[in-house]
């Protein structure tokens, strides 16, 4: 980070301007907004910048910059258009210790004005620090678009609650959930429209209304194979909004990076072999801090409800009668496949996919290998590279040709992914010779021999491997 950023309060403190042209003069209409006592210095000084110095009641001095105006200031700002004026207030300032803007070079600066929406009393502030002004120019667009003109009116509106709302709950976590259904209820649109007096209406039923403010719930949340632009909007949401983060280990650090700043994470990581969290501890520490009252974001890699034990966790939680909701997330095998351009259904090449796990010697056996045989559809095996060998004889054995196309995908979906072809007949010859580790996602069936390759250029075209034998593709 090259600057600090910050809001400063400079109500009724002076500040000192040199310079009397129209920048001097948008300086001016600003410090005054933020309500400064300017002292505006210049040989010459516009018209407007005149009445501006009168309506405000600022003090104008028409003669030269001495180094000792900028004593007893909070800010300095400089703009004269002339470089040397500009290098010796900056000068004055520095040795005063007090920071300047030098409107027309950097070198003169030991503080920059970033771009601003104002929606007083919410204000955005952008800055590249000089990098990229016109990127600049386009979020600030793209901001204004995202925060109507009503927001002004809301934020004015919780100002005015806060004493109210304060003495009503004294409790830190009921205040901040009596906010959080404000912001995201009615209240919120009502005061946005302009109806403050509706809006104080839904208000008050909410301060009265204590379930609002205690009760706790736990949102399953898919949080998909990985790579962050895969969670769905709502899974962001409420990332950022839960008290509590409790997280598979599968679940990617880039991932977590978008959670809420001050909520807890706790990793209940199953690592393989490792008891340290059974589920029977999750399901119970679940219960805990949701009867607690605590908003929780129970964040599970790819689908909750593939592989993922949800079912479990909504039943310990619905046994308890604590709320529970649900949001889907992509499964390692649509994102891992998609992430390797493989369709997993294509055309008169596969008409259906299985989503299948042969983790324990209990699932191996337990599966319809007859039926998994078939021709024409996709296998997507999950947790299953302990088990390649039991998996590739009984499906050879049902029928299935030791010449089908099988791609491994490791990591799928993040930068480290591989993506490893061959034919069903070499599997564990492949997993070994390319120590496939975990998590790896392998697919059975014709539509492993597909995927997308660069052709130069940053194009890319579909492909199908003919001799897929050792067929290796990693992501650059
Ligand atoms: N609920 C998860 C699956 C959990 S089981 C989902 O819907 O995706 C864990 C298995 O998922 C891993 O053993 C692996 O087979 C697969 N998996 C999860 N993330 C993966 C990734 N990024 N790349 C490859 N396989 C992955």
């Amino acid at each position: 980070m090259d600057y600090f950023p910050a809001f400063l309060d400079i109500r009724n403190r002076p500040c000192l301007i040199v310079g009397g042209g129209d920048i001097a003069l948008r300086k001016a209409r600003l410090l005054s907004k933020a309500s400064a006592t300017l002292t505006i210095i210049a040989p010459n000084i516009s018209g407007p910048l005149s009445d501006l110095a009168v309506e405000k009641g600022h003090r104008l001095a028409k003669r030269k910059f001495r180094s000792s105006d900028v004593l007893g200031n909070w800010l300095v700002v400089s703009a004269t258009g002339n470089a040397a004026v500009e290098a010796s207030v900056f000068k004055s300032a520095c040795s005063a210790g007090i920071f300047c803007n030098g409107v027309d070079s950097v070198a003169n600066c030991s503080y920059i004005t970033p771009a601003i929406v104002d929606r007083s009393p919410v204000i955005v502030a952008i800055s590249s620090g000089g990098a990229a002004p016109v990127l600049v120019r386009k979020l600030r667009g793209q901001i204004e678009t995202m925060l109507p003109n009503g927001i002004s009116r809301l934020a004015a509106l919780a100002r005015d609650w806060r004493g109210r709302v304060g003495k009503h709950l004294g409790d830190v976590l009921a205040r901040r959930r009596f906010w959080e259904a404000v912001f995201e209820g009615p209240s919120a649109q009502l005061a946005i429209a302009g109806d403050i007096t509706a809006a104080e209406i839904a208000m008050s039923a909410l301060l009265e209304d204590s379930s609002v403010q205690q009760d706790g719930e736990a949102w399953l949340v898919g949080a998909g194979p990985g790579d962050p632009g895969l969670l769905t909007l709502r899974a962001l949401q409420i990332m950022q909004t839960a008290d509590v983060i409790v997280h598979d280990r599968l679940v990617s650090g880039q991932v977590l990076d978008l959670a809420r700043r001050d909520a807890d994470l706790i990793s209940v990581g199953k690592s393989p072999g490792c008891t340290a969290n059974s589920q029977e501890q999750i399901n119970a520490l679940l219960v805990e801090l949701v009867s607690s009252g605590k908003r929780v974001c129970r964040l599970k890699g790819g689908d909750p409800f593939i592989f993922g034990r949800g079912g479990e966790e909504i039943a310990a939680l619905s046994k308890e009668n604590l709320k529970c909701q649900v949001v889907p997330g992509i499964t390692a095998a649509a994102g891992c496949a998609a992430s390797a351009g493989i369709p997993l259904t294509h055309r008169n090449v596969s008409q259906s996919v299985a989503f299948v796990t042969a983790h324990g010697k209990d699932s191996i056996d337990n599966l319809d290998w007859a039926s998994l045989a078939r021709d024409k559809q996709t296998l997507a095996f999950y947790m299953s590279v302990k088990r390649l060998s039991d998996l590739m004889n009984n499906l050879i054995e049902n029928g299935r040709s030791a010449a089908t196309p099988v791609a491994f995908i490791e990591k799928g979906a993040t930068p480290e992914q591989r993506v490893i072809r061959g034919t069903l007949g070499q599997l564990t010859l492949l997993a070994e010779a390319h120590r496939i580790v975990a998590p790896a996602i392998l697919i059975v069936g014709e539509v492993a021999a597909y995927g997308i390759a660069e052709v130069g250029d940053d194009r890319y075209m579909p492909v199908k491997y003919t001799n897929p034998d050792y067929m290796i593709t990693q992501k650059g």
